[in-house]
């Protein structure tokens, strides 16, 4: 039984009912612990801004010497960490050792930010002198997704703290074992107790931390989410949300000379953890003609090729889906595209060994009616075809999200065209829709987001700027029609 709650630098267990979390390879408990009750919850957020004042007062290079001793604690935890995120949430081990290491060099890439999106300047003014500071909101709430159940956090937390935030952390509750290693790395880096609390649940702890006094809510998930919490913080503008969402992303080939380059580009982007990521692509979109078949060919080849197995298991590509019930929803995601007309070129189907295992499918959709804008957070690659760029660019933007999207061509006319006209905030070239470079910002316009993007761009969200006019003496003032 695991505790549920850190707070003021100390586990505890929650007060709420026990929950588990399975391995989806296994089925063996990854996880057990009695949930963080709206009570913890409270006493997580009091901590927090307790620690507040001490914390965003201390000097800048202070907090950025923790925070970098933080990022050598998390390099000396990289294989816990990684163990612990497969087992939790499926991927493959050389993936969630991928996510380790991102979470280490976040603390540099966030520093480097800071400095320039959220720094200051002095500018001398006729009267004196002109200041631009930042300052921290104060206590913020941090949800995580199960997919990056390290790095997605650690991207808000890092930033948040460096500004001088202190953070309640709700991890997802399909990938919770992460966040007590992180804990135990801030603690070895010598964070003062209480400026980092955990509390560990499902809806009902999230819920609570939603109803808590926060100052901001940095939180990536589904789109269902998100616009839940942007609804529930209707009408106050003094709380900071930032949202990170899904996609329904577009991947448009166009030609490009090798075929086989075109295929490991797209399968890549489409089947990349089990398509659980929010930037792989789920739509591909492709010319009517020889040259498309050709790519579809090598695409479901790609498909059925894949190395699929448990997390620790050598030499494969992708592990299970989250769980049986995603399983079952990329089934039946599948099933409804087939009923409005989709034609199955490679079915996902769950696999023998069970659990969340599911093997990669490819539909096309040219022709069906009625497709529903939606993410199925899985590794099914839908096809259409179209007879023209200009029909491909349309039936690319014919989403309500705005994640990412790409484009595979050798022509530079057709990519300075897509660049200006397709609706993503990431937008690659003959490079696979999922991937992305923590020295860019991470987001979209539409559904995915509400424009405050992550990465490299979490320094902006993490701090509000303060502007000051400074003249060292009062002088009198004049103007026309006022009294001398
Ligand atoms: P999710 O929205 O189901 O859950 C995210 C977090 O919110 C979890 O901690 C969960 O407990 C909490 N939560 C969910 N509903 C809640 C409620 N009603 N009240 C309070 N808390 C609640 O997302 P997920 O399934 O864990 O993650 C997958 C989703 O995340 C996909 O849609 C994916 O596209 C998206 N995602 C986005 C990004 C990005 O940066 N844009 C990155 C990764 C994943």
């Amino acid at each position: 039984m695991n505790d549920a709650v850190w707070i003021d630098g100390s586990w505890r267990r929650g007060s709420g009912d026990v929950f588990q979390n399975y391995c989806p390879a296994t089925g063996d408990v990854a996880w057990e612990g009695a949930s963080a009750t709206a009570g913890d919850v409270h006493d997580a957020v009091e901590s927090a801004r307790r620690a507040f004042h001490g914390w965003s007062r201390m000097p800048q290079s202070e907090r950025t010497a923790i925070l970098e001793a933080y990022a050598d604690e998390i390099g000396k935890r990289t294989d816990a960490i990684a163990e612990a995120i497969s087992k939790d949430m499926g991927k493959a081990l050389w993936e969630s050792r991928g996510e380790a290491a991102t979470m280490k060099a976040k603390v540099a890439v966030s520093i480097a930010a800071q400095v320039e999106r959220a720094g200051g300047k002095v500018q001398e003014a006729a009267f004196g002198s002109m200041h631009l500071t930042h300052r921290a909101h104060g206590v913020m709430a941090v949800y995580g997704p199960f997919n990056f159940p390290g790095h997605l956090p650690n991207g808000h937390i890092v930033p948040a703290l460096l500004a001088g935030n202190t953070c309640v952390f709700k991890p997802s509750e399909l990938g919770p074992s992460v966040a007590a290693i992180m804990a135990d790395a801030f603690a070895a880096a010598g964070l003062p107790a209480g400026v980092l609390n955990i509390v560990q649940g499902g809806r009902e702890t999230g819920g609570a931390l939603l109803n808590a006094d926060i100052n901001g809510l940095l939180f990536t998930g589904s789109a269902n989410t998100g616009v839940f919490f942007h609804k529930h913080f209707a009408g106050r503008p003094e709380v900071i949300l930032a949202l990170e969402m899904g996609g329904n992303n577009p991947l448009i080939i166009w030609d490009p000379a090798d075929v086989d380059a075109a295929a490991d580009i797209a399968a890549q982007s489409a089947f990349l953890t089990t398509g659980q990521r929010c930037s792989c692509a789920r739509r591909v979109i492709l010319p009517e003609g020889a040259f498309g078949d050709a790519v579809i060919e090598a695409i479901v080849a790609r498909a059925k090729g894949l190395k699929i197995g448990a997390w620790d298991e050598d030499d494969i590509f992708m592990g299970p889906l989250v769980s049986e019930q995603a399983a079952t929803n990329a089934v039946e995601f599948q099933m409804m595209l087939s009923k409005k007309g989709g034609q199955s070129l490679r079915r996902l189907k769950r696999m023998d060994r069970g659990g969340g295992f599911v093997t990669a499918g490819v539909i096309d959709v040219t022709n069906a009616t009625d497709i529903p804008d939606e993410e199925l957070f899985g590794p099914l690659m839908q096809i259409i075809r179209v007879p023209d760029f200009n029909s491909a660019l349309e039936r690319a933007n014919a989403t309500r999200y705005g994640l990412s999207g790409g484009l595979i061509s050798d022509d530079d006319a057709l990519w300075i065209q897509a660049h200006s006209e397709m609706r993503a905030g990431l937008l690659n070239r003959n490079r696979p829709t999922a991937g992305a470079s923590g020295a860019m910002p991470f987001g979209g316009p539409g559904l995915s987001g509400n424009f405050r993007p992550g990465a490299y761009y979490a320094a902006d969200y993490s701090a509000w700027p303060q502007a000051s006019q400074v003249s060292q003496t009062a002088t009198r003032m004049t103007a026309q029609g006022f009294p001398k």
